[in-house]
């Protein structure tokens, strides 16, 4: 990560306070549970029910497409600001099946830190590894809950040293549970010195606490039974001499997770949890961008587009571009410039994502995430300033993996698909091809569900059922160098070529050999795999 400078002068007070940030996880392990409950402490417990429908909408396929039929709901869970302790969260939200993995990737670029939560009994799983690597790639600050205490649950060092070793970050300790499963009592907060309980009876009350004065406070005794006491007090000795001590600029460099555990169901370690984002996340970041970065500090605005929601309204073909802002005060109806189309744009509309209600946004601040509603202007990638031409970097593009030809089922048809395919390749869930020979589309996607996804959608956005078959092509490539010779190797492989929704030509393959043979043969030609977002 950008580091701001040891002796840069303190961010502004408003920005100073923002902290923004996701949760990974393995599905099932209690994100949408905690997330609740980060709403609860926040204040807006009308929220709850919204993203409990939510996650319970994510259990099978045909209810995602019914949450997708909410679109309400699904955006106003894409990102959510609350209040705590004197911060402004900032939330995004990150899709929960693997198969949705590029908007994952994306959503991490505009966060400045990541929650990661794990299930007590069952440790590190595979998606948490891999969302994991991606915050690594970017130095994230990683925060750890490990969730589900009140059920059986694996010993404490156990679950640290799975922890450290497959993903090879030191963890510290920021709580440690007491007793466990149906035992289990609460938590010693390790970096207060304080005995948290858990109450079963209300799993929406705020967990008593009881301030102490070391581990041998007479007062310990009094809350924790003898024998649980004891092995708590040995294994705190133990952690304190094995582990590594509480670091905050090491959390900050994204090579030390202090671990909190609790049980979200329960609202348990919720708190201490926020407590944690708040005193030792991290605050807005530098952004990355070309000629320069931007600084949070900055008093120009500017701001880059991480995700592209359409169709939020089947009646209305509106856009909602989500933008975080990377520096500056907005203030609504600012006029920004687009910087891909050099076109001025005034933002008289954009939304902010309060907890309470999605609210027609007054002011943000850098941190922050706005939803902009458009016609189509804004994509991924896109960056907005006062007039400056910057450009954000960083915003990944993924290779499309798996390649299908896509009919209209009704021929009549068909020039809608083409409408609807250009709009998912501008909301950045496929890759869309239109062959220069022949007829109908080539679509892209990495994981093979998004294509039930993109037919359900179709279908249901547009009215227009739509068939995937295999196509003879596995691999795209899209072509650089001097526009004259791509346009004359074009001529000469017209059936391998095609257009991108961009109107960019990509050479169309099943063979690694064909590639080989244009890179020798053409050698003023570059194919890469992936066109970077401009
Ligand atoms: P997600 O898929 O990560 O969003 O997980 P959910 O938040 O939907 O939780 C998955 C399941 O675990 C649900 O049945 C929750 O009720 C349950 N759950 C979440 N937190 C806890 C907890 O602290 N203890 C127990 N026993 N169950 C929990």
């Amino acid at each position: 990560m950008l580091d701001r400078s040891h002796n840069a002068a303190p961010l502004p007070p408003e920005i100073a306070r923002r902290r923004t940030f996701a949760i990974i996880s393995h599905p099932d392990a209690g994100k949408t549970t905690l997330t609740e409950k980060f709403l609860l402490y926040g204040g807006a417990i009308q929220m709850a029910g919204q993203v409990r429908a939510k996650g319970e909408a994510r259990r099978t396929r045909s209810d995602f497409m019914q949450m997708e039929k909410d679109r309400g709901i699904s955006v106003s869970a894409s990102a959510m600001s609350f209040d705590f302790g004197g911060y402004r969260f900032n939330l995004v939200d990150t899709p929960g099946h693997s198969d949705f993995s590029e908007d994952t990737y994306r959503t991490l670029t505009a966060v400045d830190a990541a929650v990661m939560v794990i299930d007590g009994a069952k440790g590190v799983e595979s998606q948490t590894q891999k969302l994991f690597e991606v915050c690594r790639l970017r130095d994230l600050p990683i925060l750890t809950f490990c969730n589900k205490m009140d059920r059986e649950s694996r010993d404490t060092f156990d679950i640290i040293d799975e922890i450290q070793e497959n993903l090879a970050i030191d963890v510290t300790p920021a709580s440690w549970p007491i007793g466990v499963g149906r035992d289990f009592l609460g938590c010693y907060d390790m970096l207060n010195d304080r005995l948290e309980l858990m109450d079963r009876a209300d799993r929406n009350k705020v967990a008593e606490s009881v301030r102490l004065q070391g581990l041998d406070d007479p007062k310990m005794e009094e809350h924790v039974p003898a024998h649980l006491l004891e092995k708590l007090r040995e294994e705190v000795e133990m952690a304190r001499e094995l582990l590594p001590a509480f670091d905050a600029q090491g959390l900050l460099d994204g090579v030390l997770t202090p671990i909190w555990f609790g049980s979200a169901i329960n609202s348990f370690g919720v708190r201490e949890l926020m407590d944690g984002i708040g005193r030792f996340g991290p605050q807005p970041q530098p952004q990355k961008a070309s000629p320069r970065q931007i600084a949070p500090e900055e008093e120009k605005v500017a701001g880059f587009v991480f995700k592209v929601q359409a169709n939020m309204d089947p009646k209305h073909r509106d856009r909602v571009a989500f933008v975080r802002l990377a520096s500056g005060h907005f203030k609504r109806g600012m006029k920004l410039t687009h910087v891909r189309t050099k076109k001025p744009m005034a933002i008289t509309n954009p939304v902010l994502f309060l907890a309470s209600d999605r609210e027609l946004a007054e002011e943000a601040w850098a941190g922050d995430i706005m939803g902009i509603p458009n016609h189509g202007q804004l994509r991924i990638g896109d960056t907005l300033t006062e007039g400056e031409a910057l450009r954000v970097q960083g915003i990944p593009s993924f290779a499309p993996e798996l390649l299908q030809n896509c009919r209209a089922g009704d021929p009549m048809k068909a020039k809608h698909l083409d409408k609807a395919l250009m709009q998912f390749a501008e909301e950045g869930a496929a890759k869309v091809f239109k062959p220069m020979l022949g007829a109908g589309f080539i679509v892209g996607v990495v994981g093979a569900l998004q294509f039930e996804v993109l037919a359900s959608r179709i279908e249901l956005e547009y009215g227009l059922p739509v068939r995937f078959e295999p196509s003879q092509f596995t691999s795209a490539r899209w072509m650089h160098g001097p526009k004259d010779k791509i346009e004359a190797f074009a001529q000469v492989n017209k059936g391998h070529m095609a257009r991108d929704n961009d109107g960019d030509l990509v050479f169309l393959t099943r063979l690694q050999w064909d590639i080989d043979r244009v890179e020798r043969d053409w050698p003023e030609l570059t194919l890469t795999a992936t066109k970077e977002m401009m």
